[in-house]
C-alpha cells in the first residue's frame, strides 16, 4: 500500500504559495520541519513547525552556509524505507524519515541579473538546498521532491486522491525536474565564473537549459522532442504567453521564433509584419498601419503565406486581426494584442496567439547552438544591424534616398533568410525572396520568378522586381548573380562585398547603371 507522507522538510527562498501549501499538508497530518526564514513564515501563519536545528542538534551557522548539511537531514532523505539496515541506522541515530522535500534555491540567477557585486553573487550560491534536492531525488522511490511552487497543487491533488501519498510516477517526474533545476543552477554559476574570468568562447554549459515542455514530437512524428528554456532572452517566444489555440509544435516554435526575431529588427514606431514558412520569411513589409504592412507582406508570396506564422512588431489591432483571419494561419506572435483583436482571433479555434510583452533587442548578446553528430556548435548570435554598418557606395551612381531606404530594409530581411539569401524589395516590402539555395545565382533566379508569379496572380502588367532593390546576405562570387538581378529589373544592390571578383561585379553594376552599396558585414544563416 502507498505510504502517506508523514514528514515534510520545507526550506524555500521564494515563499510564494508556501503558507497555503503547508497548511494543506498540515491538514493531511504531515509534520512540518523548516529552516530559519521558512519556519518563521509558517509559524507566523499559525502553523506548528519544528526547527531543523532540533533535528540536527546544531544551530544555523556561518551566515546560513550551514543549515541542513547533516546526517539527520540527509539520512532522513536518503534512507531506503524497505531496507532493514537503513532502518536500523535511522533508529540507532534517531534520524526521522523525511518523505517530502520542498526547496527552492537561493536566487543566484536573480541576484546576478540585478547586477549585484561578486561577493553578493557568491553568497547567493545555495549549497544545502541542491544537496538536499539531489538526495531526495535519488531516493524518489520513497521521497517526493518539489522545487517549483507550480507543482504544489499537483502534489496536494495526488495526496487527496491516494490517502496522503503520491504516486511513483509523479515522484519520478518531480525528481527529473529537480535534477534539471540543480543542473541549470550550477550551469548559471559556472557560466558567470567563466565570464568573470574573461573566458570568451561560449561553452556547452553556457547553453544548458531547463526542460520547459516535452513536445509531442519533433520535426517529424517519429522524432521525440522537448523545448528547453535557457533564460537568455526577455520578450522572446520562449517566455511568451499563449492566449489561445493548441499547444505549439516543434516546427511552430522554430518558425515563430524566426518570425519574431525578424520583426524585432524593425523600430516599433513603424508598423512591420513578417510572414514565415519553414523558418524563412515569405513576406515582410512595413506600412502606415499593421493592416497595410500585412497586406504588403502577403502580396509578396500569397501562396506560401497560407498556413504561415505571422509576427508583428507592435500591439496587434482589430483591423489587422480581421484581415489576418481571412486565410488560414498557424500562429500569430505580437508584443501585445488589443481586446478587440483577441476577440476576433478567438473565432479561429486552431489559431495560436502568443503575446510576448515586448520586442527583443536585435543587438542583444546571446548564444545560438546547433548540433552535429557527437557535438554542439555554439556561437554568439548575429547581433549586427544594418543601421550600425558603415555603408560604402562602390558604383558610379549613388543610390537615391528611396533606393537607400529599401536597401536597408532588404538587408535587414536578408539577415533572417537562410543562405544563400537574395531579397528583392520595393517601397518597404519584399517582392521576391530566394532562400536556402546552394548557389547564389539560383536564389536570385528563384526570388525573381516568385516575384513574377505574385505579379501575375495580382493581375499586374509587370513583375514587382522592376525598379526594386536587391540584397544579398553574402558577396557575389561572380557577376552572374548580379546579372540575374539586373535582368529582373533591380536598380540598386546591397551586399557585403569582399569577393576576389568585386571589380568585375562593380563593373557589371556600372554598365547597367545600378547603384551598389557594400556593408562590410555578412549575414550567413544556415
Ligand atoms: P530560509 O529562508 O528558510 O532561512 O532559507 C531557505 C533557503 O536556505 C533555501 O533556499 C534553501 O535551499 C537554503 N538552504 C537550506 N539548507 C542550506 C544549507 O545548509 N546551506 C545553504 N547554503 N543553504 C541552505
Amino acid at each position: 500500500p502507498p505510504r502517506p507522507i508523514a514528514r515534510a522538510l520545507l526550506s524555500v527562498s521564494d515563499k510564494t504559495g508556501l503558507v497555503d501549501f503547508a497548511r494543506a499538508l498540515a491538514a493531511h497530518g504531515v509534520a512540518l520541519v523548516s529552516t530559519g526564514g521558512t519556519r518563521k513564515a509558517l509559524a507566523e501563519a499559525g502553523l506548528a513547525v519544528t526547527d531543523v536545528a532540533e533535528l540536527t542538534g546544531y544551530p544555523e551557522m556561518m551566515d546560513g552556509r550551514v543549515k541542513t548539511l547533516h546526517p539527520a537531514v540527509h539520512g532522513g532523505l536518503l534512507a531506503i524505507r524497505d531496507n532493514a539496515e537503513h532502518r536500523a541506522a535511522m533508529q540507532a541515530h534517531a534520524i526521522p524519515a523525511i518523505d517530502l522535500l520542498v526547496v527552492n534555491l537561493y536566487p543566484f540567477e536573480a541576484t546576478l541579473a540585478r547586477g549585484a557585486s561578486f561577493d553578493d553573487c557568491v553568497e547567493n550560491i545555495d549549497i544545502g538546498g541542491p544537496a538536499m534536492i539531489r538526495a531526495a531525488s535519488k531516493n524518489h522511490a520513497d521521497v517526493t521532491v518539489v522545487v517549483d511552487a507550480a507543482d504544489y497543487g499537483e502534489v496536494l491533488a495526488e495526496m487527496a486522491e491516494n490517502g496522503g501519498a503520491t504516486t511513483p510516477e509523479l515522484r519520478r517526474r518531480l525528481a527529473a525536474k529537480a535534477y534539471a533545476r540543480t543542473a541549470a543552477y550550477d550551469a548559471a554559476i559556472s557560466n558567470w565564473l567563466l565570464a568573470e574570468a574573461g573566458e570568451e568562447a561560449p561553452t556547452f554549459r553556457a547553453v544548458g537549459g531547463v526542460l520547459a515542455e516535452a513536445l509531442r514530437y519533433g520535426e517529424n512524428p517519429h522524432q521525440s522532442a522537448g523545448f528547453y528554456r535557457t533564460a537568455q532572452t526577455r520578450f522572446g517566444v520562449a517566455t511568451a504567453e499563449q492566449l489561445q489555440g493548441k499547444a505549439l509544435s516543434y516546427n511552430n516554435l522554430n518558425d515563430t521564433d524566426a518570425a519574431f526575431e525578424c520583426v524585432a529588427e524593425f523600430d516599433p514606431a513603424e508598423p512591420a509584419v513578417v510572414i514565415v514558412k519553414h523558418a524563412n520569411p515569405c513576406g515582410v513589409a512595413v506600412g502606415d498601419t499593421l493592416l497595410q504592412a500585412y497586406e504588403k507582406a502577403l502580396a509578396c508570396d500569397p501562396v506560401s503565406a497560407f498556413g504561415g506564422i505571422i509576427a508583428v512588431n507592435r500591439l496587434l489591432d482589430a483591423d489587422a486581426a480581421r484581415r489576418i483571419v481571412e486565410i488560414f494561419t498557424e500562429v500569430i506572435v505580437a508584443p501585445a494584442a488589443s481586446a478587440e483583436a483577441i476577440a476576433i482571433l478567438a473565432a479561429r479555434k486552431n489559431l495560436r496567439l502568443l503575446v510576448t510583452g515586448g520586442l527583443p533587442d536585435p543587438r542583444a548578446a546571446g548564444l545560438t547552438a546547433k548540433t552535429l553528430a557527437g557535438g554542439l556548435l555554439v556561437q554568439s548570435r548575429d547581433a549586427a544591424v544594418v543601421d550600425d554598418m558603415a555603408l560604402k557606395v562602390v558604383t558610379k551612381r549613388a543610390p537615391s534616398a528611396r533606393e537607400m531606404a529599401d536597401m536597408r530594409f532588404a538587408f535587414r530581411v536578408a539577415k533572417h533568410v537562410k543562405s544563400n539569401a537574395i531579397v528583392y524589395a520595393r517601397d518597404g516590402a519584399t517582392v521576391g525572396i530566394g532562400a536556402g539555395q546552394m548557389s547564389r545565382v539560383d536564389s536570385a533566379r528563384i526570388a525573381a520568378r516568385k516575384a513574377e508569379d505574385a505579379a501575375r496572380a495580382a493581375g499586374l502588367a509587370e513583375s514587382l522586381t522592376r525598379g526594386s532593390v536587391v540584397a544579398s546576405d553574402a558577396f557575389f562570387p561572380f557577376a552572374d548573380g548580379l546579372d540575374a538581378a539586373i535582368e529582373a529589373g533591380a536598380t540598386a544592390v546591397i551586399q557585403p562585398g569582399g569577393s576576389m571578383r568585386d571589380a568585375e561585379v562593380i563593373a557589371a553594376a556600372d554598365k547597367a547603371d545600378l547603384a551598389m552599396v557594400f556593408t562590410g558585414v555578412r549575414h550567413f544563416r544556415h
